[in-house]
């Protein structure tokens, strides 16, 4: 970004007149209440931003865009800070907790979400109407953060990457005007925003496609983490002939030996499989039955649930915490790199909470129509990979090295059979998107982004490769003209 010239107004000066004209709040270094306001999902992040705002209403949102502009400031939009990523140096972090709609139409099959609405309570306010959303497995992850990013759901063999479902975008772009983006007005844009959707404005809302699921059946069991091999070789087999309705996510847990975890469980590993089916239990049970039958059970949590009670399948932490991530899509895993892969998972010791996933893809996420609209795409590989360590309460920050340690064994287990595209939302602290999309795929994001953005203004957490992160041009002017 170019320096703030001596003719401008200073970098304070312009944050200090944008906090009079808020509706909501803006909080600078050192103001009461900063610390906690910074702080992201993910505690292992620490972010500094210039200034935190939290608008009310659009013309917040445009009178933000316009300061951040005039002071030379980055925007960056942050829910709820499951994917932070860097240190926000030089921009203002704009929460978006005060839009909070959530319309359900029933008939029309769509819900209307506000940019802070997270999963959990768009997922409750779905209960009792028989129709889903394609959300992940955390109930804690805004809808419009994992939307934007791609969003790998447990109804994505059956419909699709989740970005796929998303009708209408409603932004703020970067000269303040506020754009509703469908397919119709503007598609390029739209296939931009579901994968890439955090590199072009402020989104205030999206519209979203809602499936009939009338029953649901599902959740946790729970295996010895000596019989991982068997579990995970039968439930593969299982989703071979199995009806895409059905999604298994394959686990591996070591739990850590602290006080807040039940005696049960504290210090002890496991294998688990968290299912879920759209249909009935009796069908489910069946889809089931050769992995309950082929290793000891220590724990079987299935049952009929709402889909209100998603986020209780996998029971992930939904507390901040201290988190480390690695995640890697392979084209298959047969026996001896499966065998090797869960080796390596248990000689790479840490102190916490660590979970490997093993997520099998197929049906429609390898589906290249499916995919056509949206950067996203489709995914032609075997499983989407994902290890999570998570830091006992009050341990000091890792260093590089730990996270080496830890990740490093299971990279090189599955080198030989990595594919080159992954779903955004799950790229690591740090990566960028040309670990996710193809160059064309790249180079079309950029186009679209010198359009709108030409400054680069909007920094998302999951950044372009090149080109447009040099400021080189000016945006549109007239920008404050759209302020009322
Ligand atoms: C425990 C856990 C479980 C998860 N499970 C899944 C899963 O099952 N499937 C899956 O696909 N992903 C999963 N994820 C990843 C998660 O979906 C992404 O990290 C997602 O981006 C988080 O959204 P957030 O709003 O909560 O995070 P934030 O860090 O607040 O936002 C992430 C990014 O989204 C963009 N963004 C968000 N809102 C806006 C907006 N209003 N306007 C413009 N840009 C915006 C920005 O680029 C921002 O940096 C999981 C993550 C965690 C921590």
């Amino acid at each position: 970004m170019s320096p703030t010239s001596a003719s401008t107004p200073g970098v304070h000066e312009t944050l200090a007149a944008l906090a009079g004209t808020l509706e909501g709040s803006l909080l600078l270094p050192g103001d009461l209440g900063w610390d906690e306001a910074r702080a992201a999902w993910n505690q292992a992040v620490d972010q500094h931003p210039s200034a935190i705002a939290q608008p009310r209403s659009v013309r917040d949102i445009r009178r933000v865009i316009i300061a951040a502009r005039e002071a030379g400031l980055g925007v960056t939009v942050q829910p709820r800070g499951h994917g932070a990523a860097d240190d926000l140096a030089g921009t203002i972090l704009v929460r978006t907790s005060a839009f909070d709609e959530v319309t359900v139409n029933v008939v029309a099959r769509f819900a209307r979400v506000g940019a802070g609405v997270p999963w959990g309570t768009l997922l409750t306010r779905l209960d009792g109407t028989g129709l889903i959303a394609l959300s992940g497995s955390n109930p804690d992850v805004s809808v419009a953060g994992y939307l934007l990013s791609g969003g790998h759901s447990w109804f994505s063999r059956w419909k699709g990457l989740a970005a796929h479902s998303v009708r209408a975008v409603e932004l703020v772009d970067a000269t303040g005007v506020l754009r509703r983006v469908t397919r119709d007005s503007d598609p390029d844009l739209l296939w931009a925003l579901r994968g890439a959707g955090g590199l072009f404005g402020v989104v205030t809302a999206l519209e979203i496609d809602l499936y009939s699921a009338p029953d649901l059946y599902g959740g946790k069991i729970l295996f010895p983490a000596e019989s991982a091999e068997v579990v995970f070789g039968a439930a593969a087999e299982i989703l071979l002939d199995a009806p895409p309705e059905l999604s298994l996510f394959l686990g591996l847990i070591n739990m850590p030996d602290i006080e807040a975890v039940p005696e049960l469980l504290r210090g002890r590993s496991f294998t688990q499989v968290d299912a879920v089916f759209v249909g009935s239990a009796a069908a489910g049970e069946a889809l089931l039955a050769p992995v309950l039958s082929i290793a000891p059970v220590i724990a079987n949590l299935c049952s009929e649930f709402s889909i209100g009670g998603l986020g209780d399948v996998s029971g992930e932490p939904q507390d901040p915490s201290a988190t480390l991530d690695w995640s890697r899509t392979v084209s298959e895993l047969d026996p001896a790199t499966m065998a090797a892969l869960i080796e390596a998972f248990h000689t790479a010791s840490y102190a916490g909470l660590t979970l490997l996933q093993l997520r099998p893809l197929g049906g429609l996420i390898g589906d290249p129509d499916t995919g056509a609209d949206g950067v996203v795409g489709h995914l032609d590989a075997g499983f989407l990979l994902f290890a999570s360590a998570i830091l006992p309460p009050g341990a000091p920050a890792p260093a590089a090295s730990e996270r080496h340690l830890l990740f490093q064994p299971l990279d090189d287990t599955v080198q030989s059979v990595g594919v080159a595209r992954t779903v955004p939302s799950f790229l690591a602290s740090g990566q960028d998107l040309s670990l996710a999309f193809a160059p064309a795929e790249l180079q079309r994001l950029t186009e679209i982004k010198r359009r709108l953005d030409p400054e680069n203004l909007f920094r998302s957490n999951r950044p372009l490769p090149l080109g447009p992160e040099t400021r080189t041009r000016r945006a549109e002017p007239g920008a404050s003209d759209a302020l009322d």
